[in-house]
């Protein structure tokens, strides 16, 4: 199947007189005819459901159209894109480890790597997200676990050298988590760059409606944990009576032990009716992520020629810093989302956002409806200025969100924020 029908057909195919569309199952709990069967389903978890707080038939068939649009083999929702983040790290690493990141990352992930992270005793080494190989090899210390970077980064719309972060880190015998958030799988499939685990915040573009919040991890089960870096996943876990994921589940043995011990544990899963509403979100997201890049260009190149305007990052835009990695990691075209400079900074990106009448001043991006936020003073507004540089942002910096209206219509609000600055 191409990508187009994977979004409406894959992880759910009703049989001969079942629902046409995945039902919402509304229940914690699973029956079974004996206590003999139970005891083999804890077993073996993927032989049946034991409980909602790690698996529901109606997440199980977003799970499973989710991994199928990444490439992957298997995936595991989680109730916000931050548990998705967090989980994808603490699957592997644990206190005295490290790994290495991006510094070009979405801010609530700089917080939780840089602060949250470092007090469970786990240390982030951040490095330049443009750092060549030899930079990234070297950046990894004998305790270090991952590499973690964002295929288009929030909000500073660097395109990472998904290639490039993954030889790094398989020199190093280690995994390459991307979080692919703004590109989705209909612009980037970061598996067949050599990502090794996929992350999202559902949240965005995938639900697109901007009616639930949700993440998603996605393993490509094409990782070698059996390296001898990877204990946690080749001994025995005695929380688990004693499974050991790489010989129990090899065909993904990381998302298994994410599923089994870290959900288990956090019970940081969604509801069945959010993952109803994210399935109906996916059936769309591919005419969806055409539509948004193609509004996002025509709004760039527009807002580009403004004097009042001091730089505008789209990577699809020619002369963008990005523009030749964007070729050939986003051919299809980079997203909805535009970041823009305007001259004057802070004082002047607040008039000319205060001027908008269509487009909404809200903490969200990556929705249907266009929409703007001031990174400096919302997301971002945690990081010291050093951090607020390192992720690319300054305080006339607006991160501006195409939706769906008609671009005319998206432009013409523009231009009543540009004439808003004098
Ligand atoms: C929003 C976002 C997150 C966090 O996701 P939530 O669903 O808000 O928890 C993580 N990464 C990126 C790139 C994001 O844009």
């Amino acid at each position: 199947m191409n990508i187009e029908t994977k979004c409406l057909h894959s992880g759910y195919s009703p049989k001969n007189g079942e629902p046409r569309v995945v039902p919402i199952y509304q229940s914690t709990t699973y029956v079974y005819n004996s206590t003999d069967a139970v005891a083999h389903v804890f077993d073996d978890p993927t032989a049946g459901l034991i409980y909602s707080r790690f698996a529901n038939p109606t997440t199980d068939a977003v799970e499973k159209k989710i991994a199928d649009l990444e490439g992957g083999v298997a995936a595991m929702c989680t109730s916000s894109g931050q548990a998705a983040s967090l989980c994808s790290i603490l699957n592997i690493c644990e206190a005295g480890d490290s790994f290495v990141a991006s510094a070009s990352i979405y801010g609530g992930t700089i917080n939780l790597f840089a602060v949250t992270l470092k007090k469970l005793g786990i240390e982030c080494i951040f490095v330049d997200c443009d750092a060549d190989y030899e930079t990234l090899v070297k950046a990894a210390k004998p305790n270090t676990k991952c590499y973690f970077g964002e295929t288009i980064a929030n909000p500073a719309l660097t395109v990472l050298d998904i290639e490039t972060w993954a030889k790094a880190a398989h020199a190093n015998g280690l995994p390459l988590i991307v979080d692919n958030t703004f590109a989705t799988p209909i612009l980037c499939r970061p598996i067949e760059w050599g990502a090794d685990i996929v992350v999202h915040s559902t949240s965005k573009y995938m639900d697109g409606h901007a009616v639930q919040v949700g993440g998603v991890i996605v393993d490509s089960g094409k990782f070698d944990w059996k390296n001898g870096k990877f204990p946690c996943l080749t001994e025995p876990d005695e929380s688990y009576h004693g499974t050991i994921y790489t010989r129990d589940y090899p065909f993904a043995p990381y998302l298994l032990k994410a599923r089994m011990q870290l959900m288990r544990d956090f019970g940081c899963y969604p509801a069945a009716n959010s993952s109803f509403l994210l399935n109906l979100g996916l059936e769309t997201l591919s005419v969806r992520m055409k539509q948004y890049c193609e509004n996002a260009m025509k709004v760039a190149e527009f807002i580009a020629k403004s004097d009042k305007v001091a730089s505008v990052g789209y990577p699809g835009l020619e002369g963008d810093k990005y523009y030749e990695r964007a070729k050939k990691y986003l051919p299809l075209g980079c997203s909805g989302v535009i970041a823009v400079s305007i001259k004057g900074g802070r004082d002047n990106a607040v008039k000319f956002m205060d001027a908008l009448t269509l487009a909404s001043n809200e903490v969200h991006v990556a929705d249907i409806r266009t929409c703007v936020l001031h990174p400096a003073s919302a997301t971002h507004r945690q990081l010291t200025d050093e951090q607020l540089v390192a992720a690319g942002i300054d305080g006339g910096l607006i991160r501006l969100s195409v939706g769906l209206e008609n671009v005319d219509d998206i432009i013409a609000d523009i231009e009543k924020g540009l004439a808003a600055i004098n």
